[in-house]
């Protein structure tokens, strides 16, 4: 018997929305990347905008959970995290407890976060120099619609 796909829930903090957006497969380590893939890859683009819903958490979700850089419920980094959360969660209108699906989500970072933004949003993300996201982020935009 074939299982269809994971639709249960996904706790995220407000950051790793664009995260997911501009994801392709690296990550801090190899248990880091392949949890990521399997939830962005394997859940929230596989099964179609609206078909995953996700959960704001204010602390550590379900990227971090393997992640290296993580120490308990904070991350070594936190600084930087929590204004990297606080700056995602006003712009795309997020609060601890907002449950919504993938397709909201990305419904919101169109509606909010325009081509070139980036460099400002995500001020001192080490993966933000590489260009992928603001890559991912104008084939949304320029995408004819959100499923
Ligand atoms: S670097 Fe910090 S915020 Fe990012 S996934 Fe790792 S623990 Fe989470």
């Amino acid at each position: 018997m074939t299982q269809g796909p994971d639709t249960s829930v996904v706790r995220y903090r407000p950051h790793h929305f664009l995260c997911s957006l501009g994801f392709e497969g690296k990550g801090y380590s190899p248990d880091f990347a392949a949890n990521m893939t399997a939830i962005v890859m394997g859940r929230l683009r596989s099964t179609g905008g609206d078909a995953t819903r996700i959960t704001v958490t204010g602390s550590v979700d379900d990227i971090c959970r393997p992640c290296p850089k993580r120490r308990g419920q904070l991350c070594t980094s936190q600084t930087k995290i929590d204004r990297l959360d606080a700056a995602h969660a006003a712009a795309l209108s997020l609060a601890p407890g907002d449950t919504l699906t993938w397709g909201e989500g990305l419904r919101r970072i169109r509606a909010a976060v325009p081509p070139g933004s980036l460099k400002t949003l995500c001020a001192g993300c080490e993966w933000e120099p590489y260009g992928m996201c603001e890559a991912a982020l104008v084939r949304l935009h320029n995408s004819p619609a959100i499923p």
